[in-house]
């Protein structure tokens, strides 16, 4: 079962989903996950980097497989996807680095 069909959509309400087997943005062609993809993936997992990190190497492991399958030429082969999938994850602030909320204004 492709994770496309497990749900992965449902991190991208923008569109901003892998497209397999090439692993391409469906919305802006870019690799994926691109710039609204990481910030969706994000905003969706809440700070919870250990649960963004299993999703994103579960996808990693399938966007492997599939790479492998093509053309090196015109994929660019697997090289870099470890860095493009997950390291990016730890560049992101922590909750406890983030600037604090705007107090919220209530009646
Ligand atoms: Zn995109």
């Amino acid at each position: 079962m492709s994770l496309e069909a497990a749900g992965a959509g449902e991190h991208s309400p923008l569109g901003h989903v892998p497209s397999q087997p090439g692993w391409n943005c469906r919305a802006c062609g870019l690799a994926w996950p691109c710039g609204p993809a990481r910030e969706s993936l994000i905003a969706e997992y809440e700070g919870n980097t250990t649960a963004l990190s299993l999703y994103l190497a579960a996808c990693l492991h399938e966007a492997i497989d599939d790479l492998r399958e093509l053309d090196v030429r015109s994929t660019g082969g697997c090289g870099g996807v470890f860095d493009r999938f997950l390291g990016w994850i730890d560049q992101q602030p922590k909750p406890d680095q983030m600037p604090p909320h705007e107090p919220r204004v209530g009646p």
